[in-house]
């Protein structure tokens, strides 16, 4: 019997992983340059760590978390999001007792036992980023600067960025109580799960995607009504920085977000490229009351995570290029007779002493096939061996791109054969 993987999880391999390579990356130069640091935090951690932070009425906490009992009976859970495992490291490592804010970014696995389709698996990779202790709103928009770069950087040019405040706890508690008052006479009316909403986590019913219940609230009060000065002004001052970093943005006062920890600002990039509801590609927002509530210090802090996979999904769908990391050159050694091997092992071994990209035929083929195989799999040269280059001591190096072919002998001229690579360009071709 052939076995698959489970259901909402997938093999990554070939072009799936250069995209992923390739948006890993360019996240952590980003995160370098915006001096973030790795921080890496078990896969699983307790229970506890998620139940108490995202909120016990959430989707992922009622539903969708991969929760087993280990061999002594301890409650533990896949990580199903990052923030809570990053809050609870920062805790318990005592991590706040230095500079703040601290800036830490993660990339992983989570894990949520949903309804697989397009764009929503069950075992997912997400890159996050933290900056725990300001409340500074420069670093609300900065966090968002990153994240605009991120997918700049990456070729996107449609994106759209929503962007909200949700409150402190003061204010939002006012709302909440005005919101549900506000729907009482339209309860029945709600979805079934709207109406679990109702009484659990009333602000997830703006999330809802039914019509029917997008109707119900269309006229109902909004949050900013109810922020309270503090938070009205910390608001202005994300958007100011915004402006100044003249990134676009649409105040989107229905925009509410999953988890229950989220105070202030809050965002999320949507692409309406992306046809499926599950349209938005990654979001955040401040939490100012986690640090706290985890038993740490009272310290406000803000997040983002982004989908690696819906990420690299609308990328091959826009024809975005996953671009190479360096500007290195691929070589492939192709082997004509059985007879070369060992020849060609000796310059295998030198190129790949010399660091460059390389690999040999280890099934020898027709030479055409070799070659366009080659071409397709983007190397630049080919280093051709049959029984005459060995007889003559020498290599047929091809400029695969440039469609030209240059002899070296091996042992006198293996400088050539490094112009030629290191892509001095028309000087190596000239040296020849
Ligand atoms: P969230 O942690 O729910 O705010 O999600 C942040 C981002 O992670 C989303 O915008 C998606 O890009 C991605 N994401 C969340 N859930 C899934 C899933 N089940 N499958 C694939 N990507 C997901």
């Amino acid at each position: 019997m052939i076995l698959n993987s489970p259901r909402g999880t997938s093999d990554i391999f070939g072009s799936d992983i250069e995209y992923r390579n390739f948006i890993i990356n360019n996240a952590k130069r980003l995160f370098s340059i915006f001096n973030y640091k790795e921080l890496i935090t078990p896969t699983f951690e307790h229970t506890q760590v998620f139940s108490r932070s995202i909120g016990d009425g959430t989707d992922i906490v009622q539903k969708e978390m991969y929760t087993f009992s280990d061999k002594k009976g301890r409650s533990l859970t896949l990580r199903p999001e990052g923030t809570a495992s990053i809050v609870r490291a920062i805790i318990e490592n005592k991590m706040y007792s230095g500079y703040l804010p601290v800036k830490v970014f993660y990339t992983g696995s989570m894990f949520r036992y949903e309804r697989p389709q397009k764009g929503r698996m069950r075992e997912f990779y997400q890159i996050g980023a933290e900056a725990v202790g300001t409340d500074n709103p420069i670093i609300d928009s900065e966090i968002i600067w990153l994240l605009e770069t991120f997918f700049k950087n990456l070729g996107f040019k449609k994106l759209k960025l929503f962007i909200n405040s949700m409150g402190c706890s003061r204010c939002r508690k006012e709302f909440v109580g005005k919101f549900k008052l506000f729907l009482e006479p339209k309860v029945d009316k709600l979805c079934t799960d709207c109406q679990k909403r109702y009484d659990l986590n009333p602000l997830r019913i703006f999330d809802c995607k039914k019509d029917n219940c997008i109707n119900l609230i269309s006229d109902s009060p909004k949050i900013y009504s109810s922020l309270c000065s503090d938070c009205k002004s910390h608001f202005k001052k994300v958007l100011y920085f915004l402006d100044a970093l003249k990134i676009k943005y649409t105040v989107d006062s229905n925009l509410v977000r999953g988890f229950d920890y989220y105070t202030k600002t809050i965002f999320e990039f949507v692409s309406k490229d992306l046809q499926s509801a599950q349209n938005a590609l990654g979001g955040g927002g401040r939490y100012d009351n986690l640090i706290q509530q985890f038993g740490g210090p009272d310290i406000p802090a803000i997040g983002f995570a982004v989908g690696v996979d819906r990420i690299l999904m609308l990328m091959k769908q826009l024809n975005l290029e996953a671009g190479k990391e360096k500007d290195e050159s691929k070589i492939y050694v192709i082997v004509l007779d059985g007879s070369c091997e060992e020849y060609s092992f000796d310059i295998l071994k030198y190129l790949r002493e010399k660091n460059y990209v390389c690999d040999l035929n280890y099934n020898i083929r027709a030479l055409n096939s070799e070659l366009k195989w080659a071409e397709k799999n983007g190397y630049d040269f080919a280093a051709i061996i049959g029984e005459n280059e060995v007889k003559a001591g020498e290599v047929t190096i091809k400029d695969i791109k440039k469609r030209k072919q240059y002899k070296i002998k091996w042992d006198r001229e293996k400088e050539k054969l490094d112009n030629l690579i290191r892509r001095a360009g028309d000087q190596a071709n000239q040296a020849i």
